[in-house]
């Protein structure tokens, strides 16, 4: 089997690819490298198996050969990174997925949507299935990326319906581990690398806000079954396992034991109040549930920052 992952070398994306080599996929990662790392899929060892190509799929997107899934998980994700390249975050969710769509159609091959919970946006529905349509401010700060997603699922909807292409759409709720960029701005990181280095936590807002985080291997383990799944209409995938920020800061301040103060900045716009993702679809479709619990997957990432924490 041969598989595209887009988006390769950034953070799912990398994951994504080591997992499918274990599964011994042919892979070929696509990545512009704004957000992605080198460095993330340079220890895979797979030989001819892994073939990396440096393009930007907004332009264009070609592959010589056979094609047998394509997994759509280029764009910048996080909120510093999207603000930083909002006119590439609109593009890549827009012509990215449009060039990708156009190629899996020529190559009769299945398309994997990594869509997100960010399509909900500020919740009015709690917890968030996927038959909510969401609360999103579409000229606000965080609409380049959540308006860029919320299209890019129209155009696979459209594909799907015009074409009868066979699509998968993901909802990605709030996703963490190993390889997550040190100063990507979102909360992992930020308080990771605050506790181990003595700096005071930093808290936006009142920090009652909750998120629900899921360990990287169980995402992965999610996108690779949705792929075998005939299902096109969206899936969401997260962990249910919900926290404020105040006690997720508490959390790792603990498993750090770092005696770091937190400190009170404030909220930024549109700051979702509360994420929580329902997954029975996954469990019924996918038999897929999160099996790694947040102080593992956290005690893991922290690991993993004490010695990678210089990239
Ligand atoms: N947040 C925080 N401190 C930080 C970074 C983020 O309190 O240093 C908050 C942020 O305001 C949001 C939550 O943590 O409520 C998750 O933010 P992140 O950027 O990780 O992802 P989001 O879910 O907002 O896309």
């Amino acid at each position: 089997m041969k598989a595209i992952v887009a988006g390769g070398a950034g953070f799912i994306g990398s994951h994504l690819c080591e997992f499918l080599l274990k599964q011994n996929f042919q892979v070929i990662c696509l990545d512009n490298l704004i957000t992605g790392r080198k460095h993330n899929i340079s220890g895979f060892n797979a030989g001819k198996r892994f073939e990396f190509v440096r393009t930007d799929i907004s332009r264009h997107a070609s592959i010589p050969g056979r094609v047998d899934v394509i997994f759509n998980l280029a764009s910048p994700a996080s909120p510093k990174d999207y603000l930083a390249n909002p006119l590439k975050t609109l593009q890549v969710g827009a012509a990215g997925t449009r060039n990708l769509l156009d190629l899996a159609r020529k190559k009769k091959a299945v398309f994997v949507m990594a869509s997100t919970s960010e399509v909900y946006g500020d919740p009015k529905v709690h917890p968030q299935r996927e038959s909510y349509w969401g609360n999103v401010n579409p000229i606000g700060i965080r609409s380049v990326y959540d308006e860029a997603k919320r299209y890019s699922e129209a155009l696979v909807m459209a594909f799907h319906r015009r074409f009868g292409i066979p699509t998968r759409i993901a909802r990605i709720f709030n996703t963490y581990g190993p390889r997550m960029k040190l100063d990507d701005g979102r909360v992992v990181p930020n308080l990771i690398d605050q506790a181990l280095n003595g700096k005071p936590l930093t808290i936006y807002g009142t920090g009652h806000q909750t998120r629900s985080f899921c360990y990287v291997s169980d995402m992965v383990e999610g996108l690779f079954r949705l792929a075998g799944c005939p299902d096109p209409m969206p899936v969401n995938l997260g962990n249910p396992q919900e926290s404020t920020i105040l006690e997720f800061a508490r959390l790792i301040k603990r498993l750090t034991g770092s005696s770091s103060r937190l400190t009170f900045l404030p909220l930024p716009q549109d700051d979702p109040k509360r994420r929580r993702p329902a997954i029975s679809r996954a469990r019924k479709l996918l038999g897929w549930k999160p099996q790694v619990s947040l102080e593992d997957g956290l005690g893991r990432t922290i690991e993993w920052f004490r010695k990678n924490g210089h990239h």
